[in-house]
């Protein structure tokens, strides 16, 4: 109620200061000293508050104008004309620029490329230069006319391995019930045995030793007569007697009884030539270290031009075919050369008219396969 009360007193003593506002108002035509009881003063009175209404308007107007961007309005056109060829300018520099920018970036692109295309157009044309030279250097290495016939129709020849060389030869001397070791050793000991001396014999010899004993300690052992006895009719069976005894003493000495890893270690024991040392690392190893040349490989090889100039050693034309023949051969060439000498190419009479190169084969065109 208190609170009423007292809102009620405050509308109150509002109303009575509004009332009196009214009665003060400000200066009329009664009152003020403008509107005196002469017409002139009253005709100046009016031309003057017109000349204010007038002045008025004329400033409304203007700060009407002023107000919206407080900037002349002719001035703003001009400088909004000059603000917009502005960024018209720097619209028309900015594609300019971004015009040339894409120019250039097409150029350096384009220049790029070019330059690409040039390097791999060089490295292409170095390459087809290596592999020129690559081929210059293939076909000036020398190779035999029409050997990879030649070879074929010797495998084909071969292919029923009813040589001696096939069932006898010396990596079938081993015993098959032997260790690896001794197997080695064995091998090694059936190709000392087989030097001038035809496969059959060299094999009977090998079941002799087998028979016996044949292992570095039992060999070492042996008396010389004894061990004689057991090889005999090998070819020079007594130097090689000699040789298997110092092989064999090296071997327990220098290598546990075992038989060396390379081809050069194995030239280096008594009695053991190059292709001895070659055709063991095939048959003891497994490993292609070169090609075994015999005499059946010489006189087949020379018989077929498979050598650049006739050779007169059998180290002379492994050196030759070495140089030519593929490698992958390596390992079978020995093999099938030999069955092929056992059984046509012979050493005094070739059966030419047997054989599948009587047509492409020089010798045969120069002998009538009749010549030793
Ligand atoms: S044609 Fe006569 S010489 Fe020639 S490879 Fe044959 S068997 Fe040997």
């Amino acid at each position: 109620m208190g609170k009423r009360l007292k809102l009620g007193n405050l509308a109150t003593s509002k109303g009575s200061r509004s009332s009196k506002t009214v009665v003060n108002e400000g200066p009329s035509e009664k009152t003020s000293p403008y509107f005196a009881d002469d017409g002139k003063a009253t005709e100046t009175g009016t031309k003057k508050r017109e000349l204010i209404k007038d002045k008025r308007e004329t400033t409304d107007d203007k700060g009407d104008l002023e107000k919206t961007s407080g900037t002349p309005i002719v001035e703003k056109s001009e400088k909004s004309k000059v603000s917009t060829d502005v960024i018209k300018t720097e619209k028309i520099k900015t594609e300019v620029i971004e015009t040339e920018k894409i120019k250039t970036d097409e150029i350096k692109t384009k220049t790029i490329k070019t330059e690409g295309i040039k390097t791999e157009k060089r490295v292409t044309e170095n390459k087809n230069v290596e592999t020129d030279s690559k081929s210059t250097e293939d076909k000036k290495r020398w190779m035999p006319f029409n050997w990879e016939v030649i070879l074929k129709n010797i495998k084909e020849m071969r292919k029923d391995k009813t040589a001696p060389v096939d069932t006898m030869g010396c990596h079938k001397c081993a015993d098959p019930n032997a260790s690896p070791k001794v197997s080695r050793y064995q091998s090694l000991v059936a190709l000392m045995l087989s030097s001038q001396t035809k496969d059959p014999v060299v094999y009977a010899a090998m079941q002799r030793l087998n028979t016996y004993g044949c292992k570095p300690d039992i060999i070492a052992a042996t008396p010389d007569d004894v061990l004689s006895k057991l090889i005999y009719p090998v070819g020079f069976y007594k130097r090689k007697v000699g040789f298997i005894k110092r092989t064999t003493t090296t071997l327990i000495d220098k290598y546990g009884g075992d038989i060396p890893k390379t081809a050069e270690e194995l030239c280096e024991l008594p009695g053991v030539g190059p292709k001895m040392a070659h055709l063991c690392m095939k048959n003891a190893w497994g490993e292609v270290s070169g090609i075994g040349v015999d005499t059946h490989v010489h006189r087949i090889s020379n018989r077929l031009n498979w050598v650049r100039k006739p050779t007169k050693t059998p180290e002379g034309t492994r050196i030759d075919l070495e140089d030519w023949l593929p490698k992958p051969l390596w390992s079978e060439v020995n093999h099938l050369l030999v069955g092929f000498g056992q059984e046509i190419c012979l050493p005094r009479f070739p059966k030419c008219s047997e054989c599948l190169n009587k047509d492409i084969c020089p010798f045969a065109s120069k002998s009538g396969g009749k010549k030793k």
